[in-house]
């Protein structure tokens, strides 16, 4: 048997909803079967009042770009054990990413598939992203798809960004992706880019438009293809709120105006309807748009309770809707025999969903990450070790 932690008097979101206070068991790496809190030996175990707490499985960030290893750690004390990278250049950072060791597990896409004259081709132009890696037709994005195949990506990226790549292009991407098994993520975050991410039938769409609400044609599509929405409603509220962007849209419109509301709204358009919304952040080191990976997750979760979601449905968004739809099917519940990912928050964060910052404990494969007092927005947690 494997080291005991036993978590006794907790209320507990096992991914789908409440339960407890009851005892929770973490055996080793994984989830423990409640039956060994009966009899433990006590010089092996570790035991935890969980009393006016709540233990979520630990958080998932369906989108980000880590900038270094000490990042990725930090993620897993603020609770975010699992996050999905969606867009790492250069290709050496990648590998190294790939093979961190710490307590936060990363996914990512490598380099997202993109077209030269766009706003993200030349910003990665000035990041000196080579030109040769833009994808300009249908014979390049299948090869692109084929070069990131080879890297052992977990899913493909493309962006669709205004001007952008012709509707062939995106359907080529979807076609030999899936060809190879992967999973497909366009960003989109204009309603045509939109548009053109559902018209191509990508698996997740993240971003969501700030210059016009998502309509009851895109949406009902979405339902039909069961298009997942990645929102990350931190960034779109960020760039709406930039002073920078709105100088620049007065001086270049076509670079369009913001609307955070927008954004709201079509969020709250795509759940009535029932797509799949899962939570993501953009967290990033860009300078301007900067958002700092881990603790941002918690603002994503209280946007998108402001969109509509109720806080057990944004619970779910961060944990087990993002497990499922990122095929991750040893995490994002909490169940006997899955990966001891965990958080223990003070509060009952499936009534006041800012409780989820309120951490006081957090496992990663059944080991306990070191919670800095910088990271903990409401100060300690109660919750003690007996
Ligand atoms: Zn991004």
């Amino acid at each position: 048997m494997g080291r005991l932690t036993i978590i006794k008097h907790v209320r507990i979101f096992d991914g789908g909803s409440i339960h407890g206070p009851r005892t929770a068991v973490i055996e080793g790496s994984h989830i423990g079967d409640d039956a060994l809190a009966d009899d433990p030996d006590p010089s092996t175990v570790e035991v935890v009042d969980g009393t006016g707490c709540t233990l979520l499985p630990g958080l998932i960030d369906c989108h980000v770009h880590i900038l270094d290893e000490a990042q990725l750690a930090a993620c897993a004390s603020y609770g975010v054990t699992t996050v999905c990278d969606m867009a790492c250049v250069p290709l050496e950072k990648y590998v190294r990413l790939r093979a961190a060791k710490g307590p936060t597990t990363w996914l990512s896409s490598s380099l997202p598939a993109y077209e030269e004259n766009s706003r993200h081709g030349k910003l990665f132009k000035l990041a000196r992203v080579t030109p040769d890696h833009a994808v300009h037709n249908t014979e390049e994005a299948a090869n692109f798809v084929q070069d990131r195949v080879d890297e052992k990506v977990d899913y493909v990226k493309i962006i669709a960004d205004f001007p952008g790549h012709e509707q062939a292009v995106l359907d080529m991407i979807q076609v030999e992706a899936k060809k190879h098994g992967k999973m497909t993520v366009a960003h989109t975050a204009q309603f045509h880019s939109f548009e053109r991410g559902v018209q191509a039938d990508f698996d997740i769409l993240t971003h969501v438009p700030s210059d016009k609400t998502l309509d009851n044609n895109i949406v009902d599509k979405m339902v039909s293809q069961r298009t997942v929405a990645v929102p990350t409603l931190t960034m779109m509220q960020k760039m709406a709120d930039s002073w920078v962007l709105w100088i620049a849209s007065w001086i270049f419109p076509s670079l369009g105006r913001r609307n955070f509301q927008v954004s709201l709204d079509s969020v709250t358009v795509m759940h009535n309807a029932g797509v799949p919304i899962v939570a993501g952040t953009d967290a990033n080191n860009s300078g301007i748009f900067s958002i700092v990976p881990g603790v941002s997750l918690h603002h994503e979760l209280e946007l998108l309770v402001r969109a509509g979601l109720t806080p057990i449905e944004a619970l779910r968004a961060a944990t087990s809707l993002a497990a499922q739809h990122f095929n991750l099917t040893d995490r994002g519940r909490i169940s006997p025999g899955l990966r001891a990912d965990l958080v223990l928050v003070e509060g009952n964060p499936d009534e006041d969903i800012t409780a989820t910052a309120r951490i006081s404990k957090v496992w990663s494969n059944g080991e306990e990450a070191t919670i800095p007092a910088q990271h903990r927005r409401a100060g300690l947690g109660s919750c003690a070790v007996m």
